[in-house]
């Protein structure tokens, strides 16, 4: 057993690492404070092959799908991207490990060529629609209809807090081709969002990721080639959740990133801030905060790569990845709300970061499955149910 990161990978996280330190930092507060997202910074991190990490070469990607190490690639990057800045890792996340992989996974070849490259170069942003309002946990209740109408399907519908929707170029959309069966009667399509029939709606106002817009998104009489369909039809349920166990590393990734920028703040914090003539580093208090911190962070790090590891090999790894993500996400909430304790009242301050970090930690313990989720899937696998 190794516990280093293969020479490739660690490359990798020195790349990342300097792009995020150079051309995040700053934008990481402004799109907090504006809720807007920097669709050029997006743009800047695709040029160094940061987007393309699940995609094969063929399509433009970055080689590591060839080597077993997409998803492990990805969690290095979106650690350091999180690390800086939340809603880019969420963005990034979606695009590579729901959007990019789904569609790699279950598309023809003709919808491949004709769409990943553009996702490799960052040129076009993927997104991901299955919540809609009356179905979240409970996704396979989902009520978007797509009709077969001669060699097209005919798309109506909602769909309700879509990540990166305004300025997402293609969906992966899951709709009801059948009323008769439940998860059966779902189906999974590609939709290009110049298609007509679309319209972009309510832009949640969020605790935190405000710098990823998080929005409705509407199809009226969408028409979409049958040619878009991915998988067969009724397979829709099955592509979804398959997806989400790569998204779900991906979000254990994002828990990771954050949770480590908040131990390295608070331990910096704690190394120059003094009361009673000492600085709060020497106070036991203190110290264990910080000692938790490195603990819950080593070990959720190394859930998520072996999450990643047992995907990137192509095998089973719900339970793996729902572990990986409960245990990330809790453990970020935890040290960022212990981050913010060790900068007292300027930890409740937007002139330090651990206040959006803070926020941000809140939202992985809910999206791509929140923590009950996690806690069913990681049951019934132990339980065979
Ligand atoms: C910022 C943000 C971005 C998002 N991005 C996307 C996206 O890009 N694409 C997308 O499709 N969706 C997205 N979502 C939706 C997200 O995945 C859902 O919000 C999430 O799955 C929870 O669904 P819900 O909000 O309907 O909560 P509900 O399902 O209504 O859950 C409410 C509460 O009930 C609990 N609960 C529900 N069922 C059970 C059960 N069986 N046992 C125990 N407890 C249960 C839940 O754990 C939760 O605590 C996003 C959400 C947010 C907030």
């Amino acid at each position: 057993m190794n516990f280093e990161l293969p020479e490739e990978l660690s490359l990798l996280q020195k790349t990342a690492r300097e792009f995020a330190e150079a051309e995040l930092r700053k934008p990481a507060r402004v799109m907090d404070e504006e809720e807007e997202f920097n669709v050029g910074v997006f743009k800047k991190l695709a040029e160094l092959g940061l987007a393309g990490l699940t995609i094969p070469e063929a399509y433009g990607g970055s080689g590591f799908y060839e080597s077993n190490l997409a998803n492990q690639a990805a969690c290095v990057v979106l650690e350091e991207i999180n690390r800086i800045c939340a809603s880019t890792g969420v963005t990034l996340s979606v695009h590579m490990s729901l959007f990019s992989s789904a569609l790699n996974k279950w598309g023809s070849d003709e919808l491949k060529q004709r769409i990943l490259p553009h996702l490799s170069t960052g040129e076009w942003i993927g997104a991901y629609c299955l919540s809609e309002a009356g179905s979240g946990s409970d996704a396979g209740s989902l009520t978007c209809m797509a009709k077969k109408d001669g060699g097209d399907y005919v798309l109506d519908g909602s769909k309700l807090w879509i990540t990166s929707a305004p300025y997402a170029d293609v969906f992966l959309v899951m709709a009801r081709t059948s009323a008769e069966h439940k998860t059966r009667g779902i189906s999974a399509f590609i939709v290009e969002k110049s298609r007509k029939g679309i319209t972009i709606g309510k832009h949640e106002k969020k605790m935190g990721i405000r710098g990823s817009a998080t929005c409705e998104v509407l199809f009226e009489k969408c028409r979409i080639p049958a040619k878009n369909l991915i998988g067969e039809e009724g397979k829709g349920f099955t592509i979804a959740l398959d997806t989400l166990d790569g998204g779900r590393i991906g979000i254990a990734a994002q828990a990771v990133g954050i949770a480590r920028a908040c131990m390295e703040e608070a331990t910096d914090y704690a190394k120059v801030r003094e009361q009673f003539g000492k600085k709060i580093a020497e106070f036991q208090a203190v110290q264990w905060m910080l000692a938790d911190m490195s603990m819950r962070l080593d070990a959720a790090r190394l859930l998520m790569y072996r999450a990643a590891y047992l995907r990137d090999a192509g095998k089973p790894c719900a339970k793996e990845a729902a572990m990986a993500k409960l245990f990330a996400s809790e453990s970020a909430d935890k040290t960022a709300k212990d981050a913010v304790q060790i900068f007292g009242g300027n930890g409740y301050s937007k002139e330090y970061d651990v206040e959006r970090h803070f926020r941000d930690a809140r939202i992985t313990e809910i999206y791509e499955g929140t923590s009950e989720i996690q806690r069913i899937v990681i049951s019934r696998a132990l339980l065979g149910a």
